[in-house]
């Protein structure tokens, strides 16, 4: 599952359901990719992964930013 913040503030848009709006409204670890076409993906995800409110770079998911201590959402 590749999740994509473009923008804060939740918003439905078409072809989205409530649930992918909420999600991008709350903070949450954002993996780093790269692309890749020998994955099914077609991206490879680093072991890298980077805070949605302060943009914290981790090289693990945890459950608080350890830089701004945004609560993390585990989806
Ligand atoms: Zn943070």
């Amino acid at each position: 599952m590749t999740v994509q913040i473009m923008k804060k503030g939740i918003k439905v848009k078409k072809g989205q359901t409530a649930m992918d709006a909420l999600r991008q409204g709350v903070p949450h670890w954002i993996h780093h990719t790269v692309k890749n076409d020998s994955y099914v993906d077609g991206v490879m995800y680093l072991p890298q992964c980077e805070c949605s409110e302060c943009g914290y770079v981790s090289n693990q998911e945890k459950k608080v930013c350890p830089h701004c201590g945004a609560k993390m959402v585990n989806w």
